[in-house]
Order: C-alpha cells, then structure tokens, then sequence
C-alpha cells in the first residue's frame, strides 16, 4: 500500500471525528444533523480507500474529474454508493456525467444544464444537479453570478431528466476557515431570496457548502450537504 494512504482504521476513525463535528455544529446551531449529508470527496485517492470509507459507513463520495471518476466508480460497483461529480465540468463530458454521477454541484450555465438534461434522457439517467455560484467572483474559478440565477431556474423549470434540487458554493482559498462563513451566508441568502421570488422550493432544496477546514460554519449557516475530503483521507500529494 502507498504509505501516503491511511490505513481502513483511521479512515474510519475520521470519519467518526467528521459524523461529531457535524452533529455538534448542528446541535449548536438547533439543527437535525440528519439533515446535513456527508460526501467523502476521495479525489486522487485510489478505489481502496473508497472501499474503506465505504466500510466505516459512508454512502456518497465526491470526485472532481470525469476521467479520474469513471475507473474508480466502475472499480467498487459493487457497493450501492452514490457519486457526486463536485468539479468544473466541460459540455463536451456532460453525456459521461449525466451517465455515471447521481450528482452534479457544478452547474453554471444554461447550454450545460440543458446539454445534461439532454443527456441524462439519452442515459435513462435522472441525475440531481446544483447550480454552483461564484460568489467570490473569482476570475478563474466555476460558477454562475447571482444575476444570472433567474435563467438559470427557468432552464430548470424545463428540464425532463435531470432535476436541479438546490445551490453549491466553493469559496476564495484562505488561510482563515472563518473567511469562508460569510459565502455561505450569502448562498442561504441567495436561496431565500429566489424562493420569494417565485422559483419553486422544491429546486432550492439543497445547500452544497462546507469542506474539512470549514463544515462547522457551512452547517450554522444552513448546508444540507459538505464536501469533506482531507478531513477522511489525509492530505492530497497530488491534485
Ligand atoms: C477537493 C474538494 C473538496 C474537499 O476539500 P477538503 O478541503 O479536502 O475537504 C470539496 N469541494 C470541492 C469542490 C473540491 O474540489
């Protein structure tokens, strides 16, 4: 085994720390912790590891890349897990997608949420879809801008296959985890403010927000899903 990856004892040992700061920052926050799901984003981590989280009792695992993705889910099919594909996605992979993720978090465009639904009725798919936000405004980095929200909710509307059940954020990198909080707040603000306009609850469902330095603050903040990497696995070597 590559010494870099943790043996199936602390996987599971981490996983148990991630289950109790995610009820305890519920439970502060006067939340069920039922309700905030928990993906293993095992990106760069090979299928074994996937196997052992798998084991300690985790269901739904994050990859960022298709190609990388598509071995590995192939490799432990035979465990009833559900895939979240949680990184950029170029249209001319979104057939693969549509195909093998039961989620997608990276939605940013209309062309790509029709291109899925398209392709999700071609793979007899129904994927769940989030519509990622780049809150930050970041130059480089996936993600509508709030204002292009209402068409994007109106191209949801339309959709056959894929069902878009909510919003996902990926705040600025910093070294502080509390610089993230106030993203998160403005994801939840965001969906509150597209319920009152009009756009119906039941694609607004979801918060996809919180990663392994910051989940405390995504789950104060409101976020029914975290995407929890090193926090499982140990520190990536590669990205
Ligand atoms: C890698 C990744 C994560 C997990 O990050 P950690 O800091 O390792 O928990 C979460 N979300 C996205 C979009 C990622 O690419």
């Amino acid at each position: 085994m590559d010494p870099a990856h943790a043996p199936a004892a602390a996987i599971a040992a981490n996983a148990d720390r991630v289950r109790a700061r995610i009820a305890r920052a519920a439970a502060a926050a006067g939340r069920d912790p039922a309700a905030v799901r928990l993906i293993a984003v095992s990106k760069t981590f090979p299928a074994e590891q996937v196997r052992a989280a798998a084991a300690a009792g985790l269901a739904d695992f994050g990859e960022n890349r298709v190609q990388e993705a598509l071995p590995k889910i192939e490799a432990v099919a035979d465990r009833r897990l559900e895939w979240h594909l949680v990184g950029a996605l170029q249209s001319n992979k979104a057939r693969r997608a549509a195909a093998a993720f039961a989620w997608i978090h990276s939605v940013d465009r209309v062309d790509l949420l029709t291109r899925l639904d398209g392709a999700a009725a071609a793979a007899g798919t129904t994927p769940r879809l989030l519509l990622q936000f780049n809150l930050g405004r970041e130059a480089r980095k996936a993600g509508a801008d709030a204002q292009d929200a209402p068409a994007l909710f109106a191209a949801a509307a339309r959709c056959t296959h894929a069902r878009v059940c909510g919003l996902m954020v990926l705040p600025p990198w910093s070294e502080d985890p509390a610089a993230a909080r106030p993203y998160f707040r403005q994801l939840r603000m965001l969906r509150d403010d597209l319920e009152r306009s009009g756009v119906d609850p039941a694609l607004l469902r979801e918060l996809s927000m919180g990663m392994s330095r910051d989940l405390e603050a995504a789950v104060q903040e409101g976020a029914t899903i975290v995407r929890v990497g090193t926090a499982i696995f140990g520190p990536r070597t590669q990205r």
